[in-house]
């Protein structure tokens, strides 16, 4: 097996494993490609990921084989460009980067300009002609280099730099001349002595090493991992390096670099977008150091800005620029997100990817993408991230609400966002783990900020581009952004910032509008979402192609109607044990629990009944015509108990019993592990009143809606917690009776259905006999998930993250399910049930109901329907397409 690719020049890339990216990465497999396809692509090689995660197994070590291949591929690069690398007459210089099967933007670490030392440095000056840019290129890369290999401060750079600069009175690293860059290449490699006590690194072959496994070692940085747990990347991936010739796109006036995608990532506008500088190097275009220029004359023109764009500036460059980008636009048959650069007038191509894209662009590009032909109406629902679309689903500003402006900076990241102003990323999450809304400050970001940028509700950045580290993560997560507003300062001293002439404070409130860069005072009012437009067309698409139905969990007419609008079948799940919470009848409820005798029980139950069947009435009117899940009580009785003084003393007035009585009750209804106590069906078998109460209250509503709306209902009533066939068999008798009962009474009668959950793995392995007593099977992953792991679903958020980092866990089992071990039962019950009774329907009402894998599973066995909260609805149907695909 290859360790080393090598692509460029005369290569051979005929190998399909090169442009595997589980093999060589994204960024490995797309360079080889294009290099196949006959682009300008600089020569280079990459490093497996299989050797990444050997040396990580190993040891921090890598093997005899990896040394010499890489000897051997470095041969290749020298040949081809004619150079030979730590050469003091023509030195070759190489780029390091990271390049993972997904990429993950700013996670891992580049280093340019390897190579040089204070030899080679005079070659590069001699055979460019051009000291200035020789001495500014290895200043460079000492400073890169002590950074992310060294691991030396990267403000003490900064700061010498600025020193220098003050010094002579420049505003500009441009104003730097050649004498000055050497002079703090000296100064630079003082810090470095004297952080590490040790001189840098002179040796081109250990500089080499030393930033592969730089490279490697980023891998588990924790920065790294708190990016793998946020997007679902297993640690195991590992990531390729990729070594490549320099390009340089700092030798002067006819040279630049810049980023471009093909389509704009943020709207899915069918127009090329980007961002260049003339005379820079990869680097400044996305740390927000120099402000990026247009690429397109539109684009400048539109923003009225004044610099020429590329377009303009460099008319050649740029038309073989716009034709590459049609062409692998074509080839790959998407956007692509595209680096270049221009040495010296001439076009190369430094990377080329499917660009990331906010959840708007990703359906419109998916749309129209298939309107053009490019692409079929199967990959158009294959596109869209089903996840992202809850990005479409949330509230936009209304635009007749009143906005305080305070600026506009650059709309990184669309959407709406609301919320206090923080200034650093940790008191982001704290505020947030607290439920607060918070809008995340910063001068810019870097990826240290992850974790705060995903606590917040929005990001607003001083400084960088659309193609900052802040714009890149932003629309990753879905969180609106507003970057580069550069009249905002911010006094970390004093936690305050300015805003232009306004002075706000940490705690303030902010709203910003990541569709136009707005940054307002105060909260704007919001408005919901667009149903129709392109989301209505890759809907439609989705509800044709996919094979099961899709229901909502949801138990009041508000929730009902929404999850209608956006495209609930039915009801999956109905938890009758939410209905009791009401305020108003809270009483009644704890008058029950704390009954001593039936008959009390009984006296309280009867107080429920009449609001019970306007709860079911209310329901059944919104989802006429659609089969409704509902399911009996299921929680631990404690859970409704008084909690305080204060409760006590109002209960004791509602009910005329004393306090010290209601408190013994209370006292002798504790449990210590209520989840596996008196819940679900042993609450029916015990107490069978309430379940009666609960059923007549069905029934009763449903022959009420039948006589309005002459369109009856199909109640499906739904059992919890079964683990016999006994317990099943008793309760169905008893919903029978009560549906007879009530027929009766109202000379009416409706079709209903008696099923049960399967949520214990006794329930599971059972199902066979258990199906006897079932029309249907609702499997309750949660609870089936808690009792197969033998992890409580509320206590485990400490321990599932670092079990989720130790890849003992792919993913959290309560939000992804464990298809490997829980899927086993979920697909054993259904077979076995689906054996003893042919017709059985089968659903899934778990949270797992709404996660795109889990749904993916469910397609797998053979479920009829998944049920998701409403939000998550839509997510459901484009998962549910995509399984079917
Ligand atoms: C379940 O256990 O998966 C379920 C849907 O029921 P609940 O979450 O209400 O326990
Ligand atoms: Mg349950």
């Amino acid at each position: 097996m290859k360790t080393v690719y090598t692509f460029g020049g005369n290569a051979d890339h005929s190998d399909p494993r090169q442009k595997d990216k589980t093999v060589t990465g994204g960024k490995g497999a797309n360079l080889a490609e294009m290099a196949q396809i006959g682009l300008p692509v600089p020569p280079g090689f990459t490093i497996t990921t299989e050797e990444c995660v050997k040396y990580l197994a190993g040891g921090s070590d890598f093997t005899e084989a990896l040394r010499n291949d890489v000897k051997a591929a470095l041969n290749h690069i020298e040949a081809t460009v004619g150079k030979s690398f730590g050469n003091n007459e023509d030195p070759l210089l190489v780029s390091v980067r990271s390049g993972a099967r997904v990429s993950m933007p700013g996670m891992m670490d580049t280093v340019l300009n390897l190579g040089l030392n204070d030899a080679t440095v005079q070659g590069l000056a001699k055979t460019s002609g051009d000291h200035r840019f020789a001495w500014d290129s290895y200043r460079r890369f000492i400073q890169m280099y002590s950074d992310v290999v060294l691991e030396v401060d990267h403000g003490l750079f900064e700061e010498a730099l600025e020193i220098a600069k003050e010094d002579k009175g420049f505003y500009n690293d441009t104003e730097m001349e050649a004498e000055d860059w050497q002079a703090l290449v000296t100064e630079y490699k003082s810090i470095v002595e004297k952080e590490l006590g040790t001189p840098f690194p002179q040796d081109v072959t250990q500089q080499l090493w030393g930033a592969i496994s730089a490279v490697f070692d980023s891998w588990d940085a924790d920065r790294a991992k708190v990016y793998r747990r946020l997007n679902d990347i297993p640690s195991g991936w590992g990531t390729a390096v990729n070594v490549q010739a320099m390009v340089f796109g700092n030798m002067g006036d006819t040279s630049a670099t810049g980023v471009a995608f093909t389509r704009d990532p943020a709207t899915g506008e069918k127009a090329y977008y980007g961002e260049w500088l003339v005379n820079a190097q990869g680097e400044d275009v996305v740390a927000g150091i120099r402000t990026p220029q247009y690429l397109t004359k539109a684009a400048r023109e539109r923003a009225n800005a004044k610099p020429l764009s590329m377009e303009e500036a460099m008319p050649a460059a740029y038309g073989e620029l716009a034709a590459v980008f049609e062409l692998l636009e074509k080839h790959y048959r998407d956007m692509q997100d595209i680096e270049f650069t221009v040495q010296d007038g001439k076009l190369w191509m430094l990377q080329t990817r499917s660009g990331k894209r906010t959840a708007k662009a990703a359906l419109k590009m998916a749309v129209d993408m298939a309107g053009e032909g490019l692409i079929s109406e199967e990959e158009g629902i294959l596109r869209v991230d089903p996840m992202a679309l809850d990005q479409l689903l949330h509230p936009t500003l209304d635009p007749r609400a009143h906005r305080d402006v305070l600026t506009t900076g650059l709309p990184a990241s669309p959407g709406a966002a609301s919320g206090t102003i923080v200034l650093d990323a940790d008191k982001a999450e704290q505020a947030a783990n607290r439920g607060e809304k918070v809008i995340l400050v910063r001068v810019e970001t870097s990826p240290e900020d992850i974790h705060g940028m995903h606590a917040a509700q929005g990001i607003l950045t001083a400084r960088g581009g659309m193609t900052s580290h802040a714009a890149v993560v932003a629309r990753g997560m879905g969180r609106p952004c507003v970057s580069g507003a550069s009249a905002v300062s911010i006094d970390m001293a004093s936690r305050t910032l300015r805003i232009g002439n306004r002075e706000l404070s940490e705690g303030d409130t902010l709203t910003l509008d990541g569709s136009n860069g707005q940054v307002m005072a105060g909260e704007v009012r919001t408005i919901e979402p667009e149903m129709a437009g392109d989301f209505g067309v890759l809907m439609g698409w989705a509800d044709k192609h996919r094979r099961m139905n899709v229901r909502t969990n949801a138990e009041t007419p508000a929730d009902c109607k929404m999850a209608r609008q956006f495209g609930a079948e039915g009801i999956g799940l109905c938890r009758t044990e939410h209905m009791f919470f009401d305020a108003g009848r809270i009483s009644a409820v704890r008058e029950m629990i704390l009954a001593d005798t039936e008959a009390g029980r009984r006296e309280a139950l009867a107080k429920l009944l009449p609001e019970q069947r306007n709860d079911f009435k209310a329901i059944f009117e919104v989802m006429v015509g659609l089969p409704c899940t509902i399911r009996l009580l299921d929680p631990p009785l404690h859970e409704f108990l008084p909690h305080g003084d204060a409760e006590f003393a109002d209960l004791a007035d509602v009910t005329g019993l004393n306090v010290d009585h209601l408190k013994r009750r209370a006292a002798e209804l504790h449990e210590f592990n209520p989840m596996l106590g008196h819940r679900g069906c042993r609450l029916g078998i015990t107490y069978p009143e309430i379940y009666e109460m609960q059923a007549r209250g069905i029934f009763e509503a449903a022959c009420a809606v039948a006589k309005e709306s002459g369109d009856a209902p199909v109640p499906e009533i739904m059992v919890p917690l079964v683990a016999t066939k006994r317990e099943l068999e008793i309760l169905r008798a008893l919903i029978d009776r009560v549906a007879q009962d009530v027929f009766t009474e109202q000379g009416r009668e409706i079709e209903y259905l008696v099923g049960t959950m399967i949520e214990l793995p006794r329930a599971a392995l059972m199902a066979g006999e258990i199906a006897n007593e079932a029309r249907f099977f609702s499997f309750g992953t949660n609870d089936l998930t808690q009792t197969t792991l033998g992890v409580s679903r509320d206590d485990s958020a400490r321990f599932l993250a670092p079990y989720v980092d130790q890849g003992i866990f792919e993913r959290d089992p309560f939000v992804s399910l464990d298809v490997d071990g829980v899927g086993q039962l979920v697909e054993m019950a259904a077979e076995r049930g689906r054996a003893t009774r042919g017709d059985i329907k089968l659903g899934i009402c778990g949270e797992h109901g709404g996660d795109p894998a889990s749904i993916s599973f469910c397609d797998d066995v053979g479920l009829d329907y998944v049920s998701a909260s409403p939000y998550r609805v839509p997510i459901a149907r484009l998962a549910a397409a995509q399984a079917s695909l």
